[in-house]
């Protein structure tokens, strides 16, 4: 049976979900929750115009509720971003679940979220994400068909990451075209925070095209076996945002561009695949364009994972998913001449590139 406890509510709260949901502009937010497996989940459709919003689930041991809301409703319009400039018909869509990946999980809490993607009716298509693996798709799966980056054996693309990491390569090189006029990366002195599953093939691709690669992770075994392999040198120090280095591409985790950390930056590209690299958007967006440094926009050049469970929806083809993630050379270096055109920094020019497709195909569906 299932005890119902008293909960107190007052007038004097303020508004905390309706004025975040209008600040980012969403459609729909979500709540699960499932008193037997313990499931407490948002999901959050920030837009649909282009398609159905598609995102990833992530499963963090979040602090408290508010910091869990806030977190899928940024992730889920950066979403919405991500598939317009990159020229997809999908929308943006996030899921976080509310708990210790490495403790928490079950095959019923996983089927009872599947539960919850399935009474979306297919407006929302989820995926694996951060604490979430292609294991737990397969629980998702069996309740739901609204479920990508499934392993290969059941006709998914398998892990994406080899995929962002090819189109994170590509971003990389176009920003080096903008910034010296050559996109040739030899002897480019480069460091990559984070050998996980991006940054190592990031590390390999750069490796082999002859870049000067330094690497830095909290894993001592990745960073001693990809330094074997591939010959890139382990930084011990983990401050190491004052050393000379021509390129940074943070690959590990969010926020890493703050205003100290560029305050000391001697690079001249920024280029990786981890989400939200700019602490505040507007402030650190600015500052590094008054520093001269080259910011490959994340959202931008990260896509190819989503490229990839994209190709899944239409019948999965590994070629034309990389062929599509080839393009965001191209895709960069177009964002990069007019945002020195308008004079703005590079993230602006491509939020306001992503804002004016998921517009203009908004009147294309009304009929305008
Ligand atoms: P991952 O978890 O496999 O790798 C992250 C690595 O960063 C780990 O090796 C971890 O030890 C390391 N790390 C964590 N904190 C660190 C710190 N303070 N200093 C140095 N290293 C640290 O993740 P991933 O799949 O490789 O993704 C990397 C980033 O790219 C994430 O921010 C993710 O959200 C983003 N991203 C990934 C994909 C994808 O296809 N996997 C797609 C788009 C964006």
């Amino acid at each position: 049976m299932i005890e119902v406890k008293e909960v107190k509510t007052t007038t004097q709260q303020s508004n905390t979900l309706f004025d975040p949901m209008s600040a980012y502009g969403h459609e729909q937010v979500v709540f699960c929750h499932d008193h037997e497996t313990g499931l407490k989940a948002i999901i959050a459709i920030h837009n649909t115009v282009l398609g159905p919003a598609l995102g990833g689930t992530r499963m963090w041991k979040y602090e408290n509720e508010s910091e869990a809301l806030r977190d899928v409703l940024r992730l889920s319009r950066g979403m919405s971003f991500k598939a317009s400039i990159s020229g997809l018909n999908l929308g943006g869509g996030k899921a976080v679940i509310i708990g210790d990946s490495k403790k928490d999980k079950s095959e019923p809490l996983f089927r009872r979220f599947g539960k919850f993607v399935n009474s979306l009716s297919g407006k929302y298509i989820t995926a694996e994400d951060v604490g979430t693996s292609t294991k737990d798709m397969e629980y998702v799966k069996m309740e739901t068909n609204h479920v990508t980056g499934l392993p290969e054996s059941m006709g998914g693309g398998g892990d994406p990451s080899p995929i962002t990491a090819y189109g994170v390569y590509m971003g990389m090189k176009a920003a080096a075209k903008h910034a010296w006029g050559t996109e040739n990366l030899n002897g480019k002195k480069v460091v990559v925070q984070g050998v996980g599953h991006v940054g190592e093939n990031l590390v390999k691709h750069l490796t082999k095209e002859g870049a000067k690669v330094y690497i830095i992770d909290l894993n001592q075994d990745a960073l001693k076996r990809i330094s074997n392999e591939t010959k890139a040198e382990v930084l011990t120090n983990l401050d190491f945002f004052g050393m000379d280095m021509d390129i940074y591409a943070p690959c590990a985790l969010g926020a890493t561009l703050n205003s100290e950390n560029i305050s000391r930056l001697k690079c001249q590209v920024i280029a990786g695949a981890a989400n939200n690299q700019l602490a505040d958007e507007t402030v650190h967006g600015q500052q590094l364009t008054e520093k001269g440094i080259t910011y490959a926009p994340d959202f931008l050049i990260n896509a190819g994972g989503l490229i990839n469970v994209y190709s899944e929806l239409i019948g999965y083809n590994r070629d034309r998913a990389l062929q599509q993630t080839e393009k965001i050379f191209d895709f960069t270096l177009d964002i990069m001449k007019k945002a020195a055109a308008e004079k703005i920094p590079t993230y602006l020019a491509a939020n306001r590139m992503a804002e004016k497709r998921i517009q203009d195909i908004g009147k294309v569906k009304l009929g305008y």
